[in-house]
């Protein structure tokens, strides 16, 4: 687990999940893989919390690195599950995942997804739209980050000058400049997402595949959208 800044840790190895700790309860983005949901409970456990703990988890995309760990999470907490309504069909098993971007570049690939186990369904109980600002814990405004899935919000966390909690809708290198990411192509839906983002004001950003960015974050954001 590695702590982003008070009240909001990452956890998980190559994909990445987020526990945001508050006074009523925990909020979580995002769930992991399949049978990994260990990391979640150490996680919290490594901050006095437990699984019953956890009142909200929000999803930013319907992919198996995300949603994947959401059955064992939501049957241990009871917590209420909030997604897009885009990808909320695909979290509740009606319509099939679709591949990432990626899959364009590296059709191979498609063979490697078939080997990963699928999510179990789960009721979505709210739709998110973008725009909605959520009160969990922690004020959660959602923007609408399409391309990596038609779905994909990305979340604005109002703490420590604001975190941009990305997903996929970006990712980061060890520069800690922005780039669109292995997962990504360069599609306009995407680099479209990657500009909307620049257009908000935040210190810090997370991804669900790469290292934080802890300052100037929005500025990395202009920096890249700028190029694009
Ligand atoms: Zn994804």
């Amino acid at each position: 687990m590695e702590k982003v800044t008070d009240g909001l840790y990452q956890v998980g190895k190559g994909y990445q999940a987020f526990i945001i700790d508050g006074d009523e309860g925990v909020t979580l983005v995002d769930t992991g893989m399949p049978k990994k949901t260990e990391y979640i409970t150490d996680g919290l456990a490594a901050i006095g919390r437990r699984l019953e703990d956890v009142r909200h988890i929000v999803i930013t995309h319907a992919h198996i690195d995300h949603i994947g760990g959401l059955s064992v999470v939501k049957s241990g907490s009871e917590a209420e599950v909030l997604c897009s309504r885009e990808d909320a069909p695909v979290v509740q098993g009606e319509a099939p995942m679709t591949p990432p971007p990626m899959m364009v570049r590296f059709p191979f690939l498609k063979i490697m997804l078939k080997l990963f186990p699928e999510a179990e369904p789960v009721e979505v109980d709210r739709l998110v739209a973008p725009g909605d600002t959520l009160s969990l814990s922690g004020d959660l405004t959602a923007f609408a980050t399409p391309g990596h899935t038609v779905g994909h919000l990305s979340f604005l966390l109002d703490r420590s000058g604001g975190v941009m909690i990305v997903g996929d809708a970006a990712s980061a290198n060890k520069k800690g400049k922005v780039v669109r990411g292995f997962f990504n192509a360069p599609t306009p839906e995407i680099d479209a997402s990657i500009k909307a983002i620049a257009t908000h004001d935040f210190t810090m950003a997370v991804f669900g595949h790469a290292p934080p960015i802890r300052q100037g974050a929005s500025g990395a954001f202009a920096e890249t959208a700028a190029k694009l």
